[in-house]
């Protein structure tokens, strides 16, 4: 299979999914996860269409970022650590993975430094797997309460990475949960926070994901193949 026709096939089950839940078409987007490719085989879907990449290393996204076309936009979706906060403002615009106070505490300090506003998501880890960042479900309104107070930090949404399973509907519950903190979250009035992106679904689960509202959808393999995320 071509990364072109793979492209078509996941464009056609996103507008399946969005009909079977009676959503709009442009309500979800595709990130094309592209961490350990190389910048040729990236532009090979840059060309046919995808314009977000995500990436889950800070020094991946520097060592390949001047090989992709500057109207491409990066997302953060990996683990971030505090030390790397300052080297990757300026490269993403979206960072999914914000699991605690000193982490956006940092983002907050190297921001203001650069008078920006920093967009991010909260990760949640639902389903409490021990191997996963995020937090609990019941964690994340303290955090946003924290941030209130951070003034370069715009927190636009949620993301999560479900479980790994053979059958999607097995994480079909997580994908619910998240989607009922996420329309609470709309409704209680906090500084810094507009919830408008609930990041999750990928390879495995997109179409599911869709179905319980996902408003990015993040995927790597149903693209490119497999490969090695050992890395
Ligand atoms: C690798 C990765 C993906 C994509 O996974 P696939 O199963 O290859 O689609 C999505 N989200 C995160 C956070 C990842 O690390």
């Amino acid at each position: 299979m071509s990364i072109q026709s793979n492209i078509d096939e996941i464009r056609k089950r996103m507008a399946d999914a969005c009909q079977r839940s009676g959503r709009s078409i442009d309500s979800v987007q595709l990130i094309a996860v592209t961490k350990t490719l190389e910048p040729d085989t990236m532009l090979k879907a840059i060309e046919y269409g995808a314009r977000v990449v995500g990436e889950n290393k800070v020094q991946e996204i520097l060592r390949k970022f001047d090989a992709i076309p500057s109207d491409v936009q990066w997302h953060l979706i990996g683990h971030l650590q505090t030390n790397k906060v300052r080297q990757i403002l300026d490269y993403v615009v979206l960072i999914h993975s914000v699991d605690s106070v000193s982490l956006a505490t940092e983002i907050q300090k190297r921001a203001e430094k650069s008078s920006r506003i920093v967009d991010i998501l909260i990760e949640v880890n639902v389903a409490q797997e021990e191997s996963k960042h995020g937090l609990k479900l019941g964690d994340v309104e303290p955090l946003l309460r924290e941030i209130e107070s951070m003034k370069n930090i715009r927190v636009c949404g949620l993301m999560t990475v479900a479980p790994f399973t053979d059958d999607p509907e097995d994480v079909r519950i997580y994908f619910k949960e998240l989607k009922q903190l996420f329309d609470h979250l709309k409704g209680v009035k906090l500084e810094n926070v507009k919830m408008e992106i609930l990041s999750m679904g990928m390879t495995n689960d997109y179409e599911v994901a869709i179905e319980e509202g996902a408003t990015l959808i993040r995927v790597g393999t149903g693209i490119f193949g497999e490969r090695d995320y050992h890395l």
